[in-house]
């Protein structure tokens, strides 16, 4: 029933007077409409009606004419193959969650007990490990390379896994597209070998990708979602980079019976997504579609990139990212960057975060930093570089 005990059956039957639900009546919120001007000019309206449903209490898994938009969306992109998907795994649903975060943390909070294994690469993304370290999770690394997981060091795990470590573990976790903090794509072939070692193996695979739609190749690369013949994938999707990180809007997609529990969560914690992101999101994305800041990111990848080459090519080493916004620079020389980043970077002016906590164990030394290209100019990544090398070049001296 979730938390708004009668506003279901009352919603069931709308000729009835309702005395029974517990909503606040939307004619005493103080905001009427509201109306969005787009890049183009364009405006986006939310009139009397919209506004309404926009300030009140929604569906926990999402407004309905979202939902279904985002369900058309996976189907296009991904297809997933649910025809085989056993009854018990229902079909393919979609929740909406406030940003990716959200749906991350409840997929954890539903599956993890504390001391069970999970797979991770390293180094990975930090909420992600904060998140897993809370509920006691024991993270079994995972051999990787410029090309992502390896899938026979991850075999080798999985072959070898004795009764002394515990249950085999449950899911393997990836950021397959411009990962952060390494920038690292995973590529198709590997992808299909880990599922298959899903599948052997029995282990869920949490596709965490926000970085999606910032890919800077020219055919973006098959999802595990689209592989998933067994109803054992739960991606996450979000739009914080594409729309607005601020509005709070992700989605995760998965076989029935795991997105229902999440939903079940959802209901007695968030309750749902605000109504009014679901409903200004929808109307930009059914008058604009999806909007494609690639060729934004593209550009200043190539830009940092170009800086790289310029001022670190003896100094460090670094992958070339083909999704997303972080470039991840091995500086030579120097075991670990956490004072030359939080104490001499800063004195010189760049903000740069060291490699540190991007590993299982934060305090273990790290020799890399992680430069994002999404904030600075082009002019100022090149000064961040030729300060960095100064930095680089001193440090080495000492
Ligand atoms: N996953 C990864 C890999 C991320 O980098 C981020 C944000 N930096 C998130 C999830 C969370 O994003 P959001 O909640 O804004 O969708």
């Amino acid at each position: 029933e979730g938390v708004h005990c009668g506003d279901d059956v009352a919603k069931k039957i709308p000729s009835a007077i309702m005395l029974s639900g517990d909503m606040p009546n939307p004619n005493s919120f103080p905001f009427k409409t509201a109306s969005f001007t787009i890049d183009d000019g364009t405006t986006i309206e939310i009139g009397e009606d919209l506004m309404k449903r926009a300030l009140q209490y929604s569906e926990t898994s999402g407004i309905p004419e979202l939902l279904s938009w985002l369900k058309d969306l996976q189907k296009s992109l991904h297809n997933p193959p649910t025809a085989n998907y056993s009854p018990d795994q229902g079909q393919m649903e979609i929740c909406v969650t406030t940003g990716s975060q959200e749906g991350l943390c409840k997929v954890f909070d539903m599956l993890v007990n504390p001391g069970d294994n999970v797979l991770l690469d390293d180094p990975n993304y930090t909420g992600t490990l904060a998140a897993l370290k809370a509920l006691g999770a024991n993270i079994v690394r995972v051999p990787s390379d410029k090309s992502g997981i390896i899938p026979k060091a991850l075999k080798d795990i999985l072959f070898k896994w004795r009764p002394e470590n515990g249950k085999k573990p449950k899911f393997l976790y990836i950021i397959p597209n411009g990962s952060n903090p390494a920038g690292i794509s995973l590529s198709t072939d590997r992808k299909k070998e880990i599922y298959q070692l899903a599948r052997e193996y029995d282990f869920l695979i949490i596709e965490d990708d926000p970085y999606y739609f910032l890919q800077f190749v020219k055919t973006k690369a098959p999802t595990f979602l689209s592989m998933d013949v067994d109803g054992r994938v739960i991606r996450s999707d979000s739009f914080s980079k594409i729309i607005s990180a601020g509005l709070r809007l992700g989605f995760l997609t998965g076989p029935k019976p795991l997105i229902d529990r999440i939903v079940l969560h959802m209901q007695v914690s968030t309750i749902h997504t605000s109504t009014f992101t679901q409903a200004s999101d929808l109307d930009l994305l059914q008058t604009n579609g999806l909007i494609l800041v690639v060729e934004f990111y593209r550009a200043q990848r190539n830009t940092m990139l170009a800086a790289a080459d310029k001022w670190l090519k003896d100094l460090a080493d670094w992958y070339v990212p083909t999704a997303g916004m972080f470039l991840w620079i091995k500086i030579k020389g120097i075991s670990d960057t956490h004072q030359l980043v939080m104490e001499k970077a800063l004195e010189k002016g760049i903000c740069l975060v060291p490699g540190r906590g991007f590993h299982r164990d934060s305090s273990e030394p790290s020799p890399y930093v992680r430069a994002s290209f999404s904030f600075a100019s082009p002019i100022q990544i090149d000064q961040a570089f030729q300060k960095l090398a100064e930095l680089i070049r001193e440090n080495m001296k000492c």
